[in-house]
C-alpha cells in the first residue's frame, strides 16, 4: 500500500455571496445569491489528493461548531483521516467571507479562528503519523512555527516536503533547506523573487532564484499559461489546457493534490505535472472550492 500523504494545513467554511456590486461604507446592497462552501487551502489540498486516489491524514483546527463539524464530516466523505482535525471550545471554525461582484472581482475576509491556534504540540500528536508519511504537504494559512515543527519532524525522518507558500510571508532560512518540492502561483513568486513574475521566461528566473534557497524542485504555476518547472535538469515549460474556464478557485490546490499523489506512486516530476494539469484543468470548468476538485475516473489522459 502506498504510504500516505500528511496534510498540514487550514480549514475554512466559504460563505459566497453573489452582487452586482460592492456596497461602500454605510451602505446595503442586495445578495444575488449565496452558499456556504468547504475550503481552507488545507482541506482543499487533503481532499484533491484524496480524490486522486492517495491515502490522506489531515492535520488542523476547527471550532466546537456546525461549521467544523461539515468541514470533518466532508473530509471524511472524501476518505481523508480527520481524527487530528480536533475542536477548540475557545474558537471558532475559520471563516471567509467572499464577495464576488458580477465583473468577477473578488473580496474576501478571512476570519482564521481556530487555524490560528494550530501550535507545534497539536503538530506533535501527529508526529508518528509524519514519520511514517510518503509526503508530508503544508500551505502558510497557519501559524509559522506548526508549519516548522512539522517540516522539522519530515526532514529529520527524511519525508519529502512539499511547501506551498500561500499565503506568501517571510520563510527562515533554514526551512527552506528542508522542503524539496515548493509549488507557488505567480504572485507568491513574485513575493519571494526579486522580479515580477508574468510568464514563463520570468517564472523559470524566480523559480531557480527560490531553487538555490534550498528546495530541489521548484514549480511556478502561472494560470492559463499552466506550469515551469525548475529542477536539477534546469527549467521546462508545460502550457496549460485549453479548457473554458468559469472559477479558478482551487486551481493550484487540485494541482498539488494531483501532482502529490502522483508522485507518492512512483510517477515522474513530469508525469505527475501532466496529472495535475489536467486535474487543474477540469477543476477551472467548475464552480466553487472543493466542490470543483476531480475526481481521477474523471480525468481523460493517458497520465491517469
Ligand atoms: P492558484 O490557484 O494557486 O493561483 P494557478 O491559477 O496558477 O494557481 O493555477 C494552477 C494550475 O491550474 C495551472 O498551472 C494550470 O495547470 C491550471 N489552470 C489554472 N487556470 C487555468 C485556465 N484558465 N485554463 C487551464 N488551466 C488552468
Amino acid at each position: 500500500m502506498t504510504a500516505s500523504i500528511v496534510v498540514v494545513g487550514s480549514l475554512n467554511m466559504d460563505l459566497v455571496m453573489r452582487m452586482s456590486r460592492a456596497p461602500i461604507g454605510g451602505e446595503t446592497v442586495p445578495g444575488l445569491d449565496f452558499a456556504m462552501l468547504p475550503g481552507g487551502k488545507g482541506a482543499n489540498q487533503a481532499v484533491a489528493c484524496a480524490r486522486m486516489g492517495a491515502n490522506v491524514i489531515m492535520v488542523g483546527r476547527v471550532g466546537i461548531d456546525p461549521n467544523g463539524d461539515v468541514l470533518k464530516a466532508g473530509l471524511a466523505a472524501d476518505g481523508v483521516d480527520a481524527r487530528e482535525v480536533k475542536g477548540l471550545a475557545s474558537t471558532h471554525t475559520g471563516v471567509a467571507s467572499i464577495w464576488v461582484e458580477d465583473d468577477g472581482q473578488n473580496r474576501i475576509v478571512l476570519a482564521p479562528g481556530a487555524n490560528g491556534l494550530l501550535d507545534p504540540a497539536s503538530v506533535a500528536r501527529a508526529n508518528t503519523m509524519i514519520d511514517m508519511a510518503g509526503m508530508l504537504i503544508l500551505q502558510l494559512e497557519v501559524p509559522i512555527p506548526a508549519v516548522q515543527a512539522a517540516i522539522d519532524r519530515a526532514f529529520a525522518a527524511h519525508v519529502p516536503v512539499l511547501l506551498n507558500p500561500a499565503p506568501a510571508a517571510p520563510l527562515p532560512d533554514e526551512m527552506w533547506k528542508k522542503i524539496d518540492i515548493l509549488v507557488l502561483n505567480e504572485s507568491e513568486a513574485t513575493a519571494y523573487a526579486s522580479l515580477d513574475v508574468v510568464d514563463p521566461n520570468s517564472a523559470a528566473e524566480a523559480g531557480a532564484q527560490l531553487r538555490a534557497r534550498g528546495p530541489d524542485r521548484v514549480l511556478v504555476t502561472l494560470g492559463a499559461q499552466g506550469v515551469v518547472v525548475v529542477d536539477g535538469g534546469g527549467a521546462r515549460h508545460f502550457p496549460a489546457k485549453k479548457v473554458k474556464a468559469v472559477d479558478t478557485t482551487a486551481a493550484g490546490d487540485t494541482f498539488i493534490g494531483a501532482l502529490a499523489a502522483a508522485l507518492c506512486e512512483g510517477q515522474s516530476l513530469d508525469d505527475a505535472v501532466a496529472l495535475g494539469q489536467a486535474a487543474s484543468a477540469l477543476c477551472v470548468t467548475r464552480r466553487g472550492a472543493q466542490t470543483s476538485i476531480p475526481y481521477r475516473r474523471q480525468l481523460a489522459t493517458t497520465a491517469v
